[in-house]
């Protein structure tokens, strides 16, 4: 089962992707012939339709991965290692067409899909060379009696949630850990962009990963699929990234099965501005953390707190460069920003505008969606945001940026930690000790100190407060598949 997508501007070959489920080496439809139709973004229109897995394919799935799991927990590690580098290789031989597919299912901008495949690719290469590095520990028990002795090994069966934001890079920096640890893993992505994930599990199968190690189900009966996966005793391990609402659901589940889980949830990340930051740099920073990926990103500045002294210069800059900024469909060329996913998230970014000016704040550009076909909402920014607006609060997940002007640095630190959630933060000063001080200040897992990318598939993504539990990347990234095993041995 495949589809055609020939939805492209240009002359080039239409796309061939798989749109029938991965279970066990095989690709299969729904075993009640259900679909999922995957529209594009930027018209509306059908793209194609792919099988919707039920609860009974779901536990097929865990069924595969469970036969699967003996074999490759005990494949070498450089084995594994290979295969994923091998991984790394074909999705780079292929990114162009996985990103044109990227921006096909999500909207985004082809320049921003392209980034996506190869900071996605990039989670094969890094875990390639982390599959020989699950190195345990040695001690003499206090006692001197006997020795302690760790091993890793891997948790076991792995069920993987992802988002529809970034469909290539959320499953890889969930699936390259895992297989590098020796786990098999069943893949539920987002039912609006399930194209990317099946593309990526046919490229691992070219790759050489056996038949069962991995696995994807769409499914647009998520709660009862991944519920019912969760209660099923094969099962070990559950790695989320998505809503903090749905993730507190899955929780609840783990909890009742003493199921390990990680949790990537939301964000609202501030960005602080001092008076003393260099203003070209916070502006380019600015731009980049707010829109990237068009403002659709956990770690997407959604506050921007500027002190007084630079606040003129700074909003006056940013929104000229949000002016310049063209949005169109994601596929024509010079297109810096593309539609958001779908009807809904439009419509939430443009009453969260409609709400801050309503209670006093000026849009200095955007600030309305256009007539026509496509889920497009324009770049735009806020000036004299009011405390209580509902942009300061929620996620915007838009290319919206709301600027609030302070005095003090412990006002801004106040302010920047005053939300539930504590994903990233950002700041923006010409003095290293007061950007290491605020740093320490701000309750968040990841900090961008006069930068505005964070992500790294070297360095430990993650969140504290209600952003999430665990990290993803580097070497913790592959700590979360693997258990401790202590052995206490006399010889
Ligand atoms: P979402 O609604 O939470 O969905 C995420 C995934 O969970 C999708 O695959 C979805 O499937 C599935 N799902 C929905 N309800 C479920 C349930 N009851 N049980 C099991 N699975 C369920 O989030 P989203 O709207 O797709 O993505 C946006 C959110 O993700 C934002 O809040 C963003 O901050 C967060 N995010 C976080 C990170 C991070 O690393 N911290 C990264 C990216 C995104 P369906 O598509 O079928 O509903
Ligand atoms: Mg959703």
């Amino acid at each position: 089962m495949t589809s055609t997508l020939s939805a492209t501007t240009s002359a080039e070959a239409p796309l061939a992707v798989p749109s029938a489920m991965l279970i066990g080496g095989r690709w299969v439809a729904s075993g009640d012939d259900r679909v999922i139709d995957v529209l594009d973004p930027a018209t509306g229109n059908l793209l194609a339709q792919v099988a919707d897995g039920s609860v009974d394919d779901g536990l097929a799935a865990v069924a595969a991965a469970s036969e699967a799991l003996a074999a490759w927990s005990t494949t070498a590690p450089r084995a594994r290692g290979e295969i994923l580098r091998k991984a790394f290789e074909l999705m780079t031989e292929r990114s162009e067409d996985l990103a044109r597919l990227i921006t096909l299912e999500n909207g985004k901008a082809l320049p921003d899909a392209r980034g996506e495949v190869a900071y996605a690719a990039e989670f094969f290469r890094w875990y390639s060379e982390e599959a020989v590095r699950a190195v345990g520990d040695i001690q003499t028990a206090p006692s001197g009696a006997n020795r302690i002795m760790v091993l890793h090994q891997p948790i076991g069966v792995a069920v993987l949630v992802t988002p529809w934001n970034f469909p290539a890079a959320m499953a890889t920096r969930k699936i390259g850990p895992a297989l590098a640890a020796g786990c098999t893993v069943i893949l539920k992505p987002a039912s609006e962009t399930p194209l990317t994930a099946l593309a990526i599990g046919a490229i691992l199968i070219e790759a050489g990963v056996p038949a069962g190690v991995v696995n994807i189900v769409p499914s647009k009966r998520s709660g009862a699929v991944v519920g019912a996966m969760l209660r099923d005793p094969r099962v070990r391990k559950i790695s989320f990234t998505g809503s903090t609402e749905v993730g507190r659901r899955l929780l609840a589940t783990a909890s009742e099965c003493v199921v390990n889980a990680s949790m990537e949830l939301g964000g609202n990340a501030p960005f602080l501005v001092f008076d003393d930051a260099d203003l070209d740099a916070a502006v380019d920073g600015a731009m980049i953390a707010k829109m990237r990926n068009g403002g659709e990103a956990c770690t997407a500045a959604n506050r921007l707190y500027v002190q007084a002294g630079i606040a003129p210069a700074f909003t006056a800059a940013l929104t000229e460069r949000m002016n310049a900024l063209t949005t169109g469909p994601g596929l024509d060329d010079g297109v810096d920003v593309g539609p958001l996913v779908n009807a809904e998230s439009r419509d939430k970014v443009a009453e969260l505008v409609d709400d801050a000016v309503a209670k006093g704040a000026t849009a200095t550009t955007g600030g309305r969606s256009p007539d026509g076909t496509g889920w497009f909402y324009p770049p735009t920014v806020l000036t004299n945001v009011p405390a209580d607006a509902l942009i300061l609060d929620e996620e915007i997940f838009g290319p919206v940026a709301p600027v609030v002007v302070f005095d003090t640095e412990d006002e801004a630190i106040t302010l920047a930690n005053d939300t539930e959630y504590g994903l990233v933060a950002y700041l923006y000063t010409g003095d290293l000790a007061r950007g290491l001080r605020v740093s320490e200040a701000l309750e968040a897992g990841m900090i961008g100190l006069n930068r505005a990318l964070v992500s790294d598939p070297a360095a430990p993504f993650g969140g504290v407060k209600q952003s999430g539990l665990g990290r993803e990347g580097g070497h913790d990234g592959l700590l979360e598949y693997l258990e401790s095993k202590y052995i206490a041995v006399t010889w």
